[in-house]
């Protein structure tokens, strides 16, 4: 995964507060899908329909998905559903950062982290 990709995660999402969460899977080439988060609280999670992981959990090469207005810790419902796809790396987009989680003899790890610039701060992106 390259840093354009990271980078362009995060400026689309992080500061996307009153956004429900967001959720899709990165392909091989770089490029981030984004589908449809089918949870029924949406700002508190994610669920992905099980269509768009067939279509997916084979070709992808990592998960991703938006905390809302928070850190980009993992949830106690990301680490279960980190396990499930254990090929898959794992990116969570949060308020500081991008964190990428991998799972490692059934344990799931933080594999690199991706501090949010100063400049990101100072600017926030704007929807409108
Ligand atoms: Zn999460």
């Amino acid at each position: 995964m390259s840093e354009v990709t990271i980078s362009d995660l995060a400026s689309r999402y992080e500061h996307d507060l009153a956004a429900p969460e967001r959720c899709g899977f990165v392909l091989p080439d770089g490029s981030v899908v984004e589908v449809q988060n089918i949870c029924h609280e949406p700002a508190d999670g994610f669920d992905i329909a099980a269509e768009d992981l067939l279509k997916y959990e084979d070709n992808a090469i990592a998960s991703w998905h938006t905390h809302t207005g928070t850190d980009c810790n993992l949830t106690r419902d990301d680490l279960a559903s980190f396990l499930n796809y254990p090929h898959l790396h794992h990116y969570i987009v949060g308020s500081d950062g991008v964190a990428c989680y991998a799972v490692e003899q059934g344990r799931v790890v933080r594999a690199a982290t991706y501090s949010s610039s100063r400049h990101a701060e100072e600017h926030p992106l704007r929807a409108d």
